[in-house]
């Protein structure tokens, strides 16, 4: 048996079944590239889910992490530690925030942001029993806490009863969103960009509404930018396209392009009546080595100007996608902005992921129809064309009815 096999049959006998895999292993990176253990070459529009914003193997990122891993790697939050506390400057500076707690993951920056939304309501009004208002089709975390803000009633039914005082609107419906307004209602949390649901871009109106809202109930917006944040739509955060700022913000999957690392951040305002000491912790989160990668990372974004490339390519990417919906009638709709896009079939769409796999492009989905894409934000022209050729080829055979079983 082939090491690939062998390593798929050991991983299918020990790991948990919580994911049914794509039947590849990988195993190295170079660029926008990523490497089986066989050796085959597949170009990256998945990035690790949004994550690997500066592709694979970028020398100023790896030898940041490699100069911390020789200096100090751990050492709690007792003590400051000064990479970290250059990567808060760095990351309020480019969301226009003024405090940040460094998390683990995304999920982890929801429960903060939770947490800090009910403290903030609780100090005000000297009791507890807030109530928060989340969106139909987000998606927020798997832990229980963001769980409970997560609008997919079948990620959600096992593990009940959820958090209490959750109520559900419609996404881009300021009016469902101010039928479910009671006088507990202390936050209204909502991605800027539905990622996972199916690429689902805010109108303006209705971010702006929310803002409004908020403003006049003194509610918490907050704002989950763990997807589609960090430069991926073309703004630094997708909330400075609509000129508002949330009251409480999330990030985690690039900021860190690999290394596990999510924040939360907050005004001063929030802040103030918020979380205070005792109130809230983690043991690993913001260590020194995350805060090397952090800092790392918003280096290359200024150095290599990767805002620019996100919007050119962007834009270039979309005439891509338009393109397919012209020439397939299997290919209905597009959308999205920047670089995390969605293709809307009418076929099943893992089938069509899992074929363009075979054909060495790695692509994922999002919602039911949807097949998304959120490359390295450094992908040059010649990549989207490459992506376009295999996908095409891919749609051809599904719209002919050719492809494999
Ligand atoms: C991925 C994601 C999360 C959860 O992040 P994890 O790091 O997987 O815990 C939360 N919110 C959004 C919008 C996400 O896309």
């Amino acid at each position: 048996m082939s090491d690939t096999k062998n390593l798929m049959q050991n991983a299918d006998e020990n790991l948990l079944h919580t994911y049914n895999r794509f039947p590849v292993v990988l195993d190295h990176g170079e660029g926008v590239h990523i490497y089986d253990k066989d050796g085959k070459r597949y170009l990256d529009f998945a990035a690790g889910i949004a994550v690997c914003a500066l592709g694979y193997s970028n020398e100023h990122w790896k030898n940041a992490l490699k100069d911390q891993i020789d200096k100090l790697t751990h050492c709690s939050n007792l003590f400051y530690n000064e990479p970290i506390i250059k990567a808060a400057e760095k990351v309020l500076k480019a969301s226009g925030m003024d405090r940040v707690f460094f998390t683990n993951s995304g999920t982890e920056a929801i429960e903060g942001a939770i947490k800090a939304a009910k403290k903030y309501a609780y100090t005000r009004d000297g009791h507890a029993g807030h109530e928060i208002i989340a969106m139909d089709h987000s998606f927020h975390g798997r832990s229980i806490g963001a769980l409970s803000v997560t609008g997919t009633k079948h990620y959600q039914e096992p593990f009940e009863p959820l958090l209490p005082g959750v109520r559900f609107a419609t996404f881009n419906d300021l009016e469902s969103v101010k039928a479910q307004i009671t006088d507990k209602t202390c936050a209204i949390i909502t991605e800027t960009l539905q990622g996972e649901g199916g690429i689902y871009p805010a109108d303006p109106a209705f971010l702006k509404g929310l803002r409004q809202l908020c403003d006049e109930k003194d509610i918490l917006l907050i704002l989950d930018e763990v997807q589609c944040g960090m430069g991926r739509t073309g703004e630094m955060f997708e909330y400075q396209s609509f000129g508002i700022c949330p009251d409480i913000l999330t990030s985690a999957k690039a900021l860190g392009n690999g290394v596990p690392v999510g924040a939360f951040l907050m005004t001063e305002r929030v802040a103030e009546k918020s979380l205070a000491p005792g109130d809230h912790g983690t043991t690993y989160g913001g260590n020194p080595f995350v805060g090397a990668a952090v800092n790392a990372v918003f280096d290359v974004f200024e150095s290599e100007n990767i805002l620019e490339n996100v919007r050119t390519m962007g834009d270039y990417l979309e005439g891509k996608l338009e393109e397919m919906v012209q020439e397939f009638s299997i290919a209905t709709a597009h959308r999205g902005k920047g670089l995390i896009r969605g293709l809307v079939l009418t076929v099943p769409v893992g089938k069509v992921a899992a074929r363009a796999i075979e054909k060495g492009l790695l692509v994922i989905t999002a919602g039911k129809d949807v097949i998304r894409m959120v490359p390295p934000l450094v992908i040059g022209k010649e990549d989207v064309d490459e992506m376009a050729d295999i996908l095409k080829s891919v749609l051809k055979e599904f719209e002919e009815g050719n492809a494999p079983a």
